[in-house]
């Protein structure tokens, strides 16, 4: 196997590819790939549903909340959450935080009005917002936060308080990777291709009372309340993806749940992190320190020569995917939860063996 350090769609747990790979041509003795199997039929709803119980059993089945499954991406919640809940005089407050907070704010701009909450523009982006900083507008429908920054390398250690209107979180790129109070959120939504599974289908765990009823004035299909009322089989669901979620979900579980996963989330990052802080300026960690996510650890090197030798050398060992994001530059390993602690050990073996032959 690779050593995939890719930001999405990512390493997923062999554990769970080998499970699919033996149920992949005839599921539970039915003749049938689930992907072939209608997603009205009882075995695919059967696999539905337990995906939807299994994540909020992992949340701790926080009362009153709902599991939906969407397509579009998590850049398609970026224009649905404008659009389902900002009403007229009202804005949607965004704390920017960095390139997917703006991609949000930019959609809600377009689709009812957007407010900014907070910034560290001024600090480009390598740090979250200082939570007292964080000022809603009076107007505004909701709070959004992106909870990890997958480009920059950032990601909050806690959330803010958002009073009594919703906070909504885009976590595409931290869901299940730690413990945290979903209470505190209204909805939260995610891509499926980081910790969850492969590409094409869409979490959003939201509390009814936010989803159960959404404006008639926009199209059906992008109305929270179409799926809700449909349990997210209003049109056809991307099933095979469902699956692989459920099995994902299953695997979570196995690791001792969120807390299980956490604790092997910090490790891994906190191996990688002291590498990089002990390399005497040779690697420089980006994000401010208290900021720094467990996801995607972002670092350079003293000129961009020495970064594209270094790809070039890990591409040569079978590293993947170290290269960071066209739009900042420098050097960014995604380390999810399907990657294990064996891996960061041989990368950072590989980084310390590249700074004494070359450094
Ligand atoms: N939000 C964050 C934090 C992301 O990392 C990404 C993708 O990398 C997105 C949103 C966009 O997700 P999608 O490609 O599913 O639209």
């Amino acid at each position: 196997r690779a050593y995939n350090f890719n930001a999405g769609p990512a390493a997923l747990p062999l554990e769970v590819l080998e499970r699919a790979q033996a149920e992949f041509v005839d599921f539970r003795e039915s003749g049938m790939s689930i992907m072939e199997m209608s997603h009205r039929g009882v075995i695919y709803e059967s696999v539905h549903n337990e995906a939807q119980e299994r994540l909020l059993s992992l949340f701790g089945n926080p009362e009153g909340y709902k599991v939906l499954f969407l397509q579009g991406g998590a850049s398609t919640q970026f224009a649905m959450i404008p659009m389902n809940f900002i009403s007229a005089g009202q804005v949607g407050s965004y704390v920017m935080s960095g390139s997917w907070a703006d991609k949000a704010y930019k959609e809600a701009k377009l689709a009812g009005g957007a407010h900014v909450a907070a910034s560290s523009e001024d600090k480009s982006f390598l740090a979250i917002p200082d939570l007292k900083s964080i000022q809603a507008a009076d107007n505004a429908a909701y709070l959004h936060v992106t909870s990890n920054e997958t480009i920059e390398g950032t990601q909050y250690a806690e959330f803010p308080d958002s009073g009594s209107i919703p906070l909504i979180g885009d976590m595409s790129s931290d869901i299940l990777s730690r413990s945290f109070d979903i209470n505190k959120f209204g909805l939260i939504y995610a891509g499926a291709q980081k910790n969850l599974g492969p590409s094409g289908v869409t979490v959003v765990i939201a509390k009814e009372e936010m989803i159960a009823e959404s404006p008639s004035n926009i199209p059906t299909i992008l109305r929270y309340s179409t799926h809700y009322n449909n349990n997210s089989l209003y049109n056809t669901p991307p099933s095979y993806s469902i699956y692989m979620v459920n099995e994902v979900l299953k695997w979570i579980g196995e690791q001792g749940g969120l807390a299980g996963v956490e604790s092997k989330n910090r490790d891994k990052a906190g191996l990688l992190y002291n590498t990089i802080d002990g390399s005497d300026g040779y690697y420089r960690g980006v994000a401010e320190q208290g900021s720094r996510s467990i996801m995607n650890v972002t670092f350079r090197m003293q000129s961009e020569d020495a970064e594209k030798q270094f790809v070039k050398a890990a591409e040569k060992e079978g590293f993947i995917g170290l290269k960071g994001h066209r739009s900042v530059g420098g050097l960014r390993a995604s380390i999810y939860n399907a990657v294990p602690y064996e891996n960061i050990k041989v990368l950072v073996d590989f980084m310390n063996h590249f700074r004494q032959t070359q450094g």
